[in-house]
């Protein structure tokens, strides 16, 4: 008898890291996203040693009321929601006020934090316990520094993987975070060596440059589709740039980087033919609805989201998606301009890792070494081919009276 009882706070809270806090990256998206909620211009994200020793992240957002700093700390104290109506139509990325809570728990946090109007004010907690208290400086926006986290959780803190790894998560992260928040100004660095810096300016290009480098930017194509719930635009690079992991494709709604199985899949069927099988596109998509059409409270790190109509958004994604790359098809091409038809066009293959030499593309080639040992005619050069296409994104077509060619371009 008499053997359930209330936890305490701290113990709550431990419990609620568990979910909320499941690595270092994790830690990192929280912070950074009540950076975004909080309408910075510009964050700026530190670390050192993964952020197993330190995570710093600063921003000139609206600031925390001096009187509300501690409620900062307090498990489901939020400034996003109020009532039970908003979780309907939740427009900001946190809204659970779980997050501090739950990072403070298992780590050493301190907050510096101003509106701009006034003094600020500067909190720290260690073990639980606050142990500064004081005033700062009045200059909008706020800091949050977290040192040592999972001190008290041995069993998690041997779970992290690799310190290598677990920084590859958090680049990663922040990757995703500036690419769907272009007109925010990002900053990232690690033991004082700067990882990712962009300009803040909206040019999504430009983040995919800073990202992913030239040859992606200069080869994404975007896509947009409308109907009556949902708008969709995006980017995708196309082939033969391709990555052997999924996590290439950003999928955004209303501003929230969403994980979604389904709509990834759709982007995928879109493609189909382009790519090669078991490779992923570099692509974004960003997906404008109705906050009331799309449930964002069904996943701890709010990953997950639910929509209504989703059939309909996949549809959607695959076609507009279909529809951009056709237009970049090159058999199409081919075909609009008869005069090329006899030599294929000239191809960019800056994608890939070893490039082609300088000057040597296949338009001034048109005599190609046969190198299938197998072929009745190993030793001859081919005879003139007939351009006729690409497939599977790998594959040049060729035809002539004797059949069809199939050359692999990354041979
Ligand atoms: P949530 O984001 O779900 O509300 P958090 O625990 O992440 O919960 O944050 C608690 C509250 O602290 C937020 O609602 C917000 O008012 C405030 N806050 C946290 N970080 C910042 C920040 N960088 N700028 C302004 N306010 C912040
Ligand atoms: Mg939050």
């Amino acid at each position: 008898m008499g053997r359930i009882k209330q936890m305490n706070e701290a113990l709550s809270n431990m419990i609620a890291a568990g979910e909320v806090v499941e690595n270092m990256a994790s830690v990192v998206k929280e912070l950074v996203e009540n950076s975004l909620d909080a309408d910075s211009r510009n964050i700026s994200i530190r670390l050192l040693d993964a952020g197993l020793k330190e995570i710093r992240v600063d921003d000139d957002g609206i600031g925390i009321d001096a009187e509300d700093l501690p409620l900062a700390f307090k498990r489901h104290a939020t400034s996003k929601i109020a009532s039970e109506h908003d979780l309907y139509r939740i427009a900001s990325l946190g809204f659970r006020g779980e997050a501090l809570p739950s990072i403070a728990s298992v780590a050493d946090v301190t907050i510096v934090s101003s509106t701009g109007k006034g003094e600020g004010r500067k909190l720290s907690v260690r073990h639980g316990e606050i142990v500064v208290d004081e005033p700062s400086a009045s200059k909008r926006g706020t800091r949050v520094i977290v040192k040592d986290v999972f001190y008290n959780t041995p069993a998690r803190l041997k779970h992290l993987k690799s310190e290598q790894k677990e920084l590859a998560d958090i680049v990663l992260t922040v990757n995703r975070l500036a690419i769907a928040n272009a007109e925010v100004a990002f900053d990232l660095s690690h033991n004082k060596r700067e990882l990712l810096s962009t300009s803040g300016d909206g040019d999504l290009r430009k983040i995919h440059y800073n990202v992913y480098g030239a040859d992606v930017a200069k080869r994404l194509v975007p896509f947009e589709a409308e109907n009556a719930y949902f708008r969709v635009e995006g980017l995708i690079a196309k082939p033969p740039i391709h990555r052997s992991s999924r996590k290439h494709v950003t999928m955004v709604a209303n501003n929230r980087i969403i994980e979604s199985p389904r709509l990834r899949q759709a982007l995928i069927d879109g493609c189909k033919g382009y790519f090669p099988i078991q490779r992923h596109p570099i692509a974004l998509v960003r997906i404008t609805v109705d906050a009331t059409l799309v449930d964002v409270n069904i996943h701890p790190r709010k990953l997950h989201v639910k929509f209504t109509e989703e059939a309909m958004l996949a549809t959607l994604i695959e076609r507009s998606v279909q529809a951009a790359l056709s237009q970049e098809d090159l058999v199409r091409d081919v075909r609009k301009t008869p005069q090329r038809q006899e030599t294929p066009p000239a191809l960019d293959l800056s994608g890939y890792d070893t490039p082609p030499q300088e000057g040597h593309t296949l338009e001034e080639t048109p005599e190609v070494p046969v190198r299938d040992r197998t072929s009745p005619t190993r030793g001859k050069r081919l005879p003139r081919l007939e351009y006729v296409g690409q497939a599977m994104g790998t594959y040049l077509l060729f035809q002539n009276e004797e059949g069809l060619y199939l050359m692999d371009q990354h041979a």
